[in-house]
């Protein structure tokens, strides 16, 4: 799966859920005593937590769904193949929101076995099927009638409408198939399924398998049936009906690994098939690149890709039936070149998890990293090798560095967490799994040697076909196949707890020929944190570069104790760069040797670069480098290759944004000073950039007009902004480039008055590009004027926008700088009415918002509110503490460090 803009995903928990009818013949519930031979029959008495009991395994199911997009909801019957390992008076399974007509057992001999179905008896549809007759030992056949509503939160099989057309799709990771089926929805338990869907005609009908046949019924409907699929998790079961269009792709060639093609379509809501186009024509070269990897074909017996109306993630890697949110699959001549990139990352990403998560998939929840690390790091290899020299080489490291503001926090979470209540699954879905766990593996990589690496993978996957496997299987496979077994428990030192590695390097020199150099390690921990820095160590791959006049080197060793001490053979250290690998750790320096890093920077490779801007900019955070030194760094760094300058950039913004209000006119002049130049020398050979250069240059621009001194810009661009949306003129989207929609949007909002706002909103109304729409909503709400941020939030509350509009709105107006108490007030009015048209994913992520505040009393009466409004926001738990969290780490860096980089900018004027 890949998760959208909004970072943490989180489900509710027991929401509002319809008690299900009971039906079945049961007169006496006395199946206690009637076992019909000497053993007694399985009956668990109180519903499961966690994981549904051993003793009853499906083996396959088959589906066979009535469905009309234009409906309500549909009927379904599931027939599921089971294997008991003893007589069962009652079988524990989850079924949520369906009315379960019947349910029974079928014998091997055909005699069928009437059961009584109860559900929701615990959070998640726990349901149980209770047997006057227990089912024997053996093979036998659950078959279950019912009927559901279609999900309006994008979870199950859920219904969505674009330009009047109703369309179908489902998501079902993680918990989410038991709305579309009564089942065994765990991800260890994977079974061939064969689906039969009827529709009316006129829709096309997209399921995991490839169709076998489809009959034409009375009634105007037509019935397709589907092949057996290879053993699947339930997760991964896919429908989409609906009118999509569709495009027939080249079928994926057959190749070393594979003797047959692979059929291979694409799908788009109606009007959009030819966006499909870039994806498409991409698809061969990612398959081919992770075939040759994994040293296994392709796993499924066609692939197609299907952009859907709406859609809560990015997309999901439903085995041979991707889905996508409708923007993370079509590329238009609209689609910048960053949006562009994340797509195809996307995309590269989704086919991945074919080998990463379908083939191997994760025993438990706990082990959700091991899908989505993986399909990170993947993606990020694959986009390399079909993309080369455009920086996907340390893509994975600028992921992690990412990833490190979540894990500075005492409420960060561990990659392998346990699963305690539903709501840590979707916990699991977050920068920590995807991000940091996609550093921590090609570190690891690194460290073995990509060769062997790819062995203890290959193997892996060999292991482990159409199977399910642990965090202790895909270690052994590592150490087996790269044979290496010391690397295990550095892996898990980083896998198993939360945390940055922080390590202190000091340099000694006693004599000119018998230096010293002394590591100590803690845990990182930000001015303000609550973290016990001692509390922690790691088993640190550590690679660090050392130059003297003996030359420049690398010494690598791994770090296991708090302190290690390093003797230098017949020289002292000049400098040193503490990371000199792309390692998932930061390092903090004296401010002699800070200097001395910044002199010699451009000496340093790109990934030791991109770790030194994350690393002061770090300890100046911590109080271990002065404001001064980080200047020093930021301005080495903004001349470097375009993803180290726009670290630089993006720190420097940052430092921007937790300044008062009053004070941030004083970083300004040097702002510009800084990077004014750079963005300048691009402009100038813009039409000879690279693809890194050009991203360069679109996020200079959008900051300077922040941070910088460019108010002349910033009104020409507001002028720009009035001609794209159609201020007193039809609407012209080529006079801002695609990259800087949002930047155009956002100076028209703040500069165009009344006039902007309504043809803004009028544009987000008409243009069939969701992206734009969204766009427009959510920068209008952070940047308009008070009685136009009054009137948005209002108008979005109408059924003209989707629910997860009106919360965008709501959300991004707390971003208004300008009129953030008015933005809280209307906030805090119109939550009891947005809430109830949410998707259940965002419900919880709401309690974010508490983050962004600043000062002590804001966080803690914002923090009221939500708890005030729990009910609504089931699961928000750890989305509160973190934002807390933030806020507080904000008000501490401010009341500790404004003066401190003030007075350091002053100097510099
Ligand atoms: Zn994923």
């Amino acid at each position: 799966m890949t998760l959208n803009r909004f970072k943490t995903i989180v489900l509710a928990g027991a929401a509002s859920v319809a008690l299900l009818s009971a039906c079945g013949p049961n007169p006496n519930d006395n199946s206690d005593t009637a076992a019909q031979d000497t053993v007694q029959p399985i009956k668990l008495e109180t519903p499961p937590a966690g994981q549904l009991p051993d003793t009853v395994v499906p083996t396959a199911y088959a589906l066979n769904l009535v469905t009309d997009p234009a409906a309500d909801g549909f009927t379904g019957t599931a027939e599921i193949q089971i294997r008991l390992e003893a007589p069962h008076a009652r079988i524990w399974l989850h079924s949520l929101d369906q009315t379960i007509v019947r349910a029974y057992a079928r014998l091997e001999d055909g005699i069928e076995l009437d059961g009584e179905f109860e559900g929701n008896l615990a959070d998640g549809g726990v349901s149980k099927i209770d047997f006057a007759d227990p089912v024997p030992a053996g093979n036998s056949t659950l078959v279950i009638e019912y009927r559901a509503p279609y999900n309006f939160g994008l979870a199950g099989l859920y219904k969505a409408t674009q330009k009047d057309r109703p369309y179908l799709a489902t998501q079902m990771e993680p918990i989410d198939a038991r709305r579309m089926f009564p089942g065994f929805d765990e991800p260890r338990f994977k079974t061939p399924w064969t689906l039969t869907v009827t529709a009316p005609q006129g829709n096309q009908v997209i399921a995991n398998a490839p169709l076998t046949g489809s009959s034409q019924l009375d009634n105007g409907s037509v019935r397709y049936s589907f092949a057996p699929t290879r053993p699947i998790q339930s997760y991964l079961v896919a429908l989409a009906v609906g009118p999509y269009d569709m495009r027939e792709g080249a079928a994926l060639p057959a190749n070393t690994l594979r003797a047959t093609s692979v059929p291979f379509r694409g799908f788009a809501p109606a009007g959009k098939g030819d966006d499909l186009k870039v994806s498409m024509d991409t698809t061969d070269d990612f398959v081919t690149y992770q075939e040759s990897y994994f040293n296994y074909p392709y796993p499924y017996a066609k692939l197609d890709i299907i952009a859907v109306p709406d859609f809560a993630y990015g997309a999901m890697e439903n085995a041979g039936a991707i889905i996508y949110r409708e923007s993370a699959l079509l590329i238009s001549d609209r689609t910048s070149l960053g949006r562009r990139r994340a797509i195809l990352g996307t995309h590269a990403h989704e086919l991945a998890h074919q080998w990463f998560g379908n083939l191997v998939t994760p025993a438990w929840w706990n082990d959700i990293w091991l899908n989505e690390a993986f399909a990170t790091w993947m993606s990020n290899k694959t986009m390399n090798s079909v993309f080369a020299d455009q920086g996907y080489d340390r893509a994975s490291q600028r992921g992690g560095i990412g990833a490190m503001s979540a894990d500075s926090l005492a409420n960060a979470r561990q990659i392998r967490n346990p699963i305690e209540r539903n709501a840590d699954i979707n916990d699991a879905f977050d920068g920590i799994t995807y991000q940091k766990g996609g550093h921590v593996l090609s570190m690891f990589e690194s460290y073995l040697g990509e060769d062997a690496f790819r062995e203890g993978i290959r193997l892996h996957m060999k292991r482990f076909e159409d199977d399910a496997a642990t965090v202790d299987d895909f270690m052994k496979s590592v150490a087996d196949g790269s044979g290496d077994t010391k690397v295990v428990e550095s892996f898990k030192s980083f896998i198993f707890q939360p945390g940055i590695p922080y390590l202190q390097v000091e340099t000694e020199c006693e004599a000119p020929d018998a230096g010293l150099i002394r590591v100590t390690q803690h845990r990182y921990a930000p001015l303000g944190s609550e973290i016990d820095a001692d509390g922690s160590t790691w088993k640190v791959p550590f690679a660090m570069r050392i130059a003297s006049p003996a030359g420049n080197t690398v010494h690598r060793e791994m770090l296991t104790a708090r302190t290690t001490e390093i003797p230098m053979d017949g020289a002292c250290a000049d400098w040193v760069m503490p990371n000199a690998a792309g390692g998932y750790w930061r390092f903090s320096l004296s401010e002699d040797n800070w200097a001395a890093l910044t002199d010699n920077f451009g000496s340093l490779d790109v990934k030791e670069q991109l770790a030194f801007v994350d690393s002061i900019s770090a300890a100046f955070r911590a109080g271990d480098a002065p404001a001064g030194a980080l200047l020093d760094a930021l301005e080495a760094s903004a001349t470097a290759e375009w993803d180290v300058a726009m670290a630089s950039l993006n720190r420097a913004e940052g430092l921007f944004n937790v300044l008062p209000e009053d004070q941030q006119a004083s970083m300004r002049g040097w702002a510009q000073a800084t990077y004014g130049p750079v963005h300048e020398a691009l402009v100038a050979r813009k039409d000879t950039l690279n693809q890194g250069e050009t991203l360069l240059m679109q996020d200079l621009y959008a900051t300077l007009l922040e941070i910088g001194d460019m108010q002349a810009e910033r009104e020409a661009f507001a002028e720009q902004a009035a001609k794209l949306v159609g201020v007193n003129s039809d609407p012209d989207p080529s006079a801002v480039d695609p990259a800087l929609f949002g930047t155009a949007i956002k100076y028209g909002a703040r500069l165009g008055g009344r006039d902007f706002y309504d043809a803004a909103l009028e544009y987000a109304r008409t243009t069939s590009d969701q992206r734009e729409r969204r766009t427009v909503l959510s920068v209008l709400a952070a940047n308009t004027n008070e009685a136009e941020m009054a009137d948005l939030i209002k108008e979005v509350q109408g059924s003209d926008w989707q629910g997860q509009e009106a919360w965008s709105v709501l959300q991004s107006s707390l971003n208004n700088e300008a009129n953030r108490e008015t933005a809280w007030g209307l906030y805090k009015a119109s939550f009891d009415n947005v809430m109830p048209r949410t998707p259940e994913i965002r419900k919880p992520q709401t309690a974010g918002a508490v983050g962004s505040f600043c000062t002590t009393e804001e966080i803690a009466e914002a923090k009221a509110f939500f708890e005030s409004k729990k009910s609504l926001i089931p699961g928000y738990e750890r989305s509160l503490a973190q934002a807390e969290e933030r806020g507080n780490l904000c008000a501490a860096f401010r009341g500790s460090k404004t003066e401190e980089l003030t007075t350091a900018l002053a100097e510099r004027e």
